[in-house]
Parts: C-alpha cells; structure tokens; sequence
C-alpha cells in the first residue's frame, strides 16, 4: 500500500510560474518547446507586495517533460545574474484512478484556495498546558467558530467557495449538503457561528507521523515532555523567499509517510502531532501542566500550534467521488514502521 502503488505519470500536474520580467519579453525569447506556455503568460499589475516593473506568471498544467524544460529554461540567468523565473508551484492532482487501492489518503488544502479565518479562536477554543518546558498547550474547543468566509473570497475555479475548506488552523470545514453523507460515515459535526452553509467537522486525532522521514523534518525535542517539532518541507529547490534572492524557487508537497495504524481508522482523521508549529522552549519549567492558559495568550498560542494533517479513509472517499464532491484535493500516503 505504499505510494510506489499509484502511477506517476498518469498523475495531473499543474504548476504556477512567476517569472521577473513581462510576458512580450518572455515570449521573445522562449525556445518552440515552450509554446504550451507561452499562451497562458500574462502580466501581474506592478502593487503594493508586487514589484515595480512588471513580471509575469503562468499558470498550466504540465507533462513531467514539459516541467523539466519550464524549470531548465525559468534557470537561465540574465545579465544581472538573476534567474528567467523566480518561483513555480507544483501541485500534484491525484484522481480516482491514481489512489485506487489506498485505504487512506492525506486530504490536502488546493494551493489557490485561500484559508478563512477564524475571528473568535480564543473564545473558541479553551487551553491548558501541556508541558512546563515548553509552550505545547492542550486546545478544547467550548464553542462554535465565527469564520470569516468573506477574507477568502474570489476563489478561482469555484462558483462561490469550494464544497470543503481549511482554516489556517486547518479546521476542516464542509457544506452543510455534505452533512448527511458524512453523517451516515459517522463524522460528527459542529454549526458555525452566522451561516447555516457550512459546518465544522470534528476530527479526531489518531494517526502516527513518521516525522524522519521526508518530506518531514524533526526540529527541536522538548527536554519537558521529549514533544518534537515537525516541518513540512515544501521546498525542493532554491532558499526560502528573500526580497533580494536571485535564483529559482521551487515548491512541491511530497506524500508523508505515516505508521501503518493498528486498527480501521475513522472515516476521517487528523495527525496526532502537529506540523510546522513554532513553539518556543524555556531553558527552565514556566508553566504548571494542566492549569488554564492566560486569555491574553490564547490568540498567539493557537496561531503558533501548527496544523495537523487530515486523512479520510477509502470508504467516505469512494462516496464523495461517487456523489462528486468539489473543492478537495488528496495525496497518498506511504505507510511504513
Ligand atoms: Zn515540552
């Protein structure tokens, strides 16, 4: 059941170009075997986080080929010695076909589409410490989330917003349509606070990262409760943004590998640990474990947590590409002790 299962080159890929010079500049001097992007170039307006002469990017769906030549061409470097391109996003899209036989999938947040933000996360949700170390806290919610569907609007590719969204938490929303299907997989659900159109799902949290194992990366372990912090590596090729950098960035989400879990799993679920979180370790014991989290730190503390990775097993998947579903994308996953 390991990704070596699903078939690479039948797996879509899209990629998201942003090149430093305009598209009539680009175009004049792309080689022929570039033309299935010369036609999808246009210029980005010059703004207040875009720079001042005018760049251009691409979005388009590419053959592992017709990658490979984008990224050889996007390296060659003008006279000032910067790179043709400066970043590409590349997204994987698995279908139906490609997961055939795996019993369960990461659910994956679609590049493009923004996270909402929840505005009442510190009344939401109620902390306790969990380490004296370190800044780990356990998060119960009490209440319902106010999300603010409007901050991540204008989604391109959807009519409104898609069918099942992330907040930057990585709550998993879905539209209440949904409610019934997921009821009948036995997945709980809470209301939001101001729309009846979605609900939150509730999730529990039982699976086993494999955080040595790429693309995780084990950070700092707490001396207090021996926790470690987890990052997702995304980036395959150049440093992480500069506002001066001269070369190529390249992102790509790479499947985890997980411990295979003992029993079935729930319909869905979410990582055990957290990833990408950035909590800070005291060299002397701050907190007393299991006693509340003052209010003023609620906000921050929830915002440093990280994200846990969702997963949904075979089943409800089968009824959601069944029901045809919008709005989600997956990963597989490879299973390993
Ligand atoms: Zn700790």
């Amino acid at each position: 059941m390991a990704a070596g299962n699903v078939s690479e080159d039948r797996v879509r890929t899209s990629a998201y170009f942003q090149f430093r010079e305009p598209a009539a500049a680009l175009r004049e001097r792309m080689p022929p075997s570039l033309s299935f992007l010369a036609g999808k170039l246009s210029d980005r307006r010059p703004g207040k986080f875009i720079p001042r002469s005018p760049t251009a990017t691409a979005e388009v769906e590419v053959t592992p080929g017709e990658l490979e030549d984008a990224l050889t061409w996007g390296r060659t470097t003008d006279a000032k010695g910067r790179t043709l391109m400066k970043s590409a996003f590349i997204e994987d899209h698995y279908g139906r076909e490609d997961l055939d036989g795996q019993k369960l999938v990461e659910l994956a947040k679609p590049i493009r589409v923004e996270a909402p933000p929840v505005r009442n996360l510190e009344t939401a949700y109620r902390l306790t410490w969990e380490c004296s170390r370190c800044d780990r806290v356990r998060a119960r919610q009490v209440g319902d989330l106010d999300v603010d569907f409007e901050a991540a609007l204008d989604v391109p590719g959807f009519r409104h917003h898609p069918e099942l969204l992330f907040t930057p938490g990585r709550e998993l929303l879905v539209a209440r349509k949904w409610q019934p299907l997921l009821k009948a997989h036995r997945v709980a659900t809470r209301p939001l606070l101001g729309t009846t159109n979605y609900v939150q799902l509730v999730v529990p949290e039982a699976v086993l990262l494999q955080a040595e194992r790429p693309p995780l990366v084990p950070g700092d372990r707490c001396p207090g409760c021996g926790e470690m912090t987890i990052d997702r590596i995304e980036l395959i090729e150049g440093d992480p943004p500069a506002i001066d950098s001269t070369g190529l960035r390249v992102t790509r989400e790479q499947p985890l590998t997980i411990v295979p879990p003992e029993a079935d799993l729930p319909a869905l679920s979410m990582s055990t640990r957290p990833i990408d979180d950035l909590v800070d370790i005291h060299p002397r014991p701050e907190h007393r474990v299991g006693e509340g989290v003052p209010a003023d730190r609620a906000k921050e503390l929830l915002d440093r947590r990280g994200w846990n990775v969702a997963f949904i097993s075979e089943p409800l998947l089968a009824s959601l590409w069944d029901e045809g579903a919008t709005g989600l994308e997956y990963r597989p996953v490879v299973r390993d002790r």
